[in-house]
């Protein structure tokens, strides 16, 4: 059976060059970065490296990247860091309903430490509300976290916009660009954030890689406690092979960003077409002026998202109905529900999510299975 790998927002497959990159650090390239000796040497050589390659990619300077262990340890460090730091009681960080649930879930932590948590609505596009954004504001904000882009239905925030706002109450501006990175251009001097999380793995880089950027001038912030690494920001042996795959797949977006993005938009396009229309009664999720061009989430009317899902699978078709994380639970998307989609729309979604290893083939072959699964699931 032919497998179409239709699920890139959960991960994607790791890029030629950037295995050929990590390979020496996973044989005798073996050095602990922090050893004076040859060995430590090179591997440090490899890590400055990287980190020139990350900071590049999103118009950073190299002392601003902090490795992490990816996009979940990056957003934690950003809202637990910042708020130990700067939190007293009664602070607030003002967020958004649709984040990634490792910033909902350290918004949760801090509530629990006395940090209050004030959560902007969006509109039926996945868009927020920059009124809302501003009216939210008071002293207490120590931080505002908005994702760039969202993983369930692709919408891109306007951050720009967000983060100006933040700056004239001189308020910290976080963004989750784990989505984004890859597939829309990010800078952070034109965006105006002070922390950005990125993962490898969205971008053909290694599982269990990011970095938070944090802008030059921030004290902090610091989650893992212990040694010297990454400028006292965060502690522990780096992970070199990853660090040095993370950072060549950077190199690899960066240069190819345009022209993949391009055809990822047609591909998706394509997609999105023929589902219109060949299958009645569906509806696309999210704003289809301002979305991930990768992007597809679409509510089947009378059907259960995880049911089609899994007949999908059977035909070697991968698909997920949203957040791989959420993958557990049977719950409607509260990314969808936020969004003001009934509990039938939220429950009976499927997220499409594209690379530039996807073809036209595959495409068709998605919309060619499409119609009669659906019409079998709704009898
Ligand atoms: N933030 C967003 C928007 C994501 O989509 C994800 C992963 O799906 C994460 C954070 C977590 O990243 P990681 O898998 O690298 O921990």
């Amino acid at each position: 059976m032919k497998r179409i790998y239709l699920d890139n927002n959960a991960t994607t497959r790791l890029h030629p060059d950037v295995l050929e990159e990590m390979l020496p650090y996973l044989g005798d390239n073996c050095g602990n970065p922090s050893s004076v000796h040859w060995f430590g040497q090179e591997t440090r050589r490899s890590i400055d490296l990287a980190r020139g390659r990350v900071a590049n990619f999103i118009g950073a300077s190299s002392d601003e990247i902090v490795f992490t262990s990816g996009g979940t340890e990056a957003d934690n460090q950003a809202l637990i860091g910042i708020a130990d730091v700067l939190g007293k009681p009664g602070s607030r960080i003002i967020t958004t309903a649709i984040e990634h649930q490792a910033v909902l879930n350290s918004c949760r932590y801090l509530e629990k430490k006395g940090i209050r948590i004030t959560s902007i609505p969006v509109d039926s596009g996945g868009r927020i509300d920059l009124s809302a954004l501003a009216d939210s504001i008071d002293d207490d904000v120590i931080l505002i976290s908005v994702m760039l882009a969202n993983n369930e239905v692709g919408t891109i925030q306007p951050i720009r916009e967000a983060a100006e706002l933040a700056k004239s109450h001189q308020i910290l501006f976080h963004t989750d660009a784990v989505q984004a990175a890859g597939k829309i251009p990010i800078d952070v001097g034109q965006l105006g954030v002070d922390l950005l999380s990125l993962s490898g793995h969205k971008f053909h880089g290694p599982k269990g890689c990011g970095a938070l950027f944090v802008r030059s001038g921030i004290t902090g912030p610091v989650l893992i406690h212990g040694g010297h690494h990454e400028r006292r920001r965060r502690a522990g042996t780096e992970n070199v092979p990853a660090i040095a795959g993370f950072g060549r797949a950077c190199s690899l977006a960066a240069r190819s960003l345009q022209n993949s993005s391009l055809l990822v938009g047609s591909l998706r396009d394509r997609l999105e077409k023929g589902i219109l229309e060949r299958v009645s009664g569906v509806k696309i999720n999210g704003c289809r002026e301002d979305r991930l061009p990768n992007t597809l989430n679409v509510s089947f009317e009378r059907v259960n998202g995880q049911f089609l899902a899994i007949n999908l699978d059977l035909l070697g078709i991968a698909v997920s109905t949203g957040s791989a994380c959420q993958s557990d639970t049977h719950d409607p998307s509260y990314v969808l529900s936020a969004m003001g989609c009934s509990e039938a729309e939220a429950t009976g979604c499927i997220r499409f999510s594209l690379s530039m290893y996807n073809t036209e083939e595959e495409i068709d072959l998605a919309i060619d299975a499409l119609p009669a699964l659906v019409e079998r699931l709704r009898r």
